[in-house]
């Protein structure tokens, strides 16, 4: 294989759709090196990425390009693969090593940076797939050896999801104050994420699961991955039949939609001292009578990827324990359009994993 050209999907316009393209690709300097793009996952948020931003409420809408995101853009944050080429100072992965890469980069000098926490770096957002090019090509750059994650015997098309549906779940549910048999989480959403925390919690954590998920088959799909209960959100009474199926002892929600729906639901089920950790990026605006953190002692934060030491952990985790599976969808690289509009049109059940 030549190493010297990508061959990537990218689009060129804001909201358009990705067409094939050949770009030069210098030889590895430094810590760089090359990762041979094997499995790439499909994570919602790309499709945020493609129309050029987030909806901030109140008719806002974020814009990547204003932030500095360049065209043309080359998507896809969830990648596995092999090295293929080191730079003349990378020590930590050699040829031929079976990896994940890390793709949440900061400025990559900084302490924020240097303890591992880029994805919260202060600085720089130089994120593998926004700012800097992806996975959906067959090659992908990485600056530094650090970003790589060996797997081991780990399954590939599984792992590269760790990146960013395993991390964005493990550091989601690792925000949830220890608790037990008796207690209930909420997981709201059962996409690739939600469906991954539904997996974690159960194998990390003594709680009873309820998901919710509009989706019979994703209601299922939960039902049969550690989840003890199930409910649609649009049901009329959804709430109360919810809150009375979990003895009113909701002790924590993880919002993966992240919707004005989704939010007010998790605020409303968690009991007393409930938590809510908001991780969908669906967008809106949320309001709630200033009195209900006193009445309720509520706790509400947000969550967003984590850290390349939650990788490193999540990949040490799935190594150790069985977690169970979520369902993956293989598809060639070639059908990224297609796949990206299947999961705008809520047609994807777990994840989509392309393959270069
Ligand atoms: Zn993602
Ligand atoms: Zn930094």
């Amino acid at each position: 294989m030549n190493y010297r050209c990508v061959h990537r999907w990218a689009f060129s316009n804001w909201g358009g759709s990705l067409e094939p393209r050949e770009d030069p690709l210098e030889a590895p300097a430094g810590h760089e090196v090359t990762v041979r793009v094997t499995h790439c996952g499909i994570c919602h948020s790309d499709l945020h990425v493609q129309a050029g931003g987030f909806d901030m409420g109140g008719g806002k809408l974020s814009s990547l390009e204003r932030a500095g995101t360049r065209l043309p853009v080359t998507m896809g944050h969830e990648i596995g693969g092999e090295v293929v080429e080191v730079g003349p100072q990378v020590t930590s992965v050699s040829l031929g090593d079976r990896v994940i890469v890390y793709p949440w980069l900061g400025c990559g000098e900084c302490p924020v940076c240097e303890r591992g926490d880029d994805h919260l770096c202060p600085k720089a957002s130089r994120n593998l797939g926004i700012q800097l090019p992806g996975g959906y090509a067959d090659l992908v750059r990485v600056p530094h050896d650090r970003y790589l994650v060996p797997i081991g015997t780990l399954e590939p098309a599984r792992a590269a999801t760790f990146a960013c549906a395993g991390i964005t779940a493990y550091g989601a549910i690792s925000k949830l104050s220890p608790a037990t048999a008796d207690d209930w989480v909420a997981v709201i959403g059962c996409g690739g994420v939600g469906m991954t925390a539904v997996a974690l919690l159960s194998a990390t954590s003594p709680v009873k699961i309820v998901a919710i998920d509009p989706d019979p088959a994703k209601r299922e799909a939960a039902l049969s991955h550690g989840a003890s209960a199930a409910f649609d959100p649009t049901a009329p009474d959804a709430q109360k039949a919810i809150a009375k199926a979990c003895g009113y002892n909701i002790a924590g929600a993880v919002d993966f939609v992240g919707a004005e729906s989704s939010s007010s639901l998790a605020v409303n089920l968690v009991r007393r001292t409930g938590q809510v950790v908001i991780v969908g990026l669906f967008g809106g605006e949320f309001r709630m009578p200033l009195p209900m953190f006193a009445l309720k002692s509520l706790s509400i934060s947000g969550s967003y990827v984590a850290g390349l030491n939650d990788l490193r952990e999540l990949v040490a985790l799935a190594q150790r324990v069985e977690l169970p599976e979520i369902p993956l969808d293989l598809r060639p690289l070639a059908s990224v359009n297609q796949a990206l509009g299947d999961l705008a049109g809520g047609r994807v059940v777990g994840r989509v994993v392309l393959q270069p």
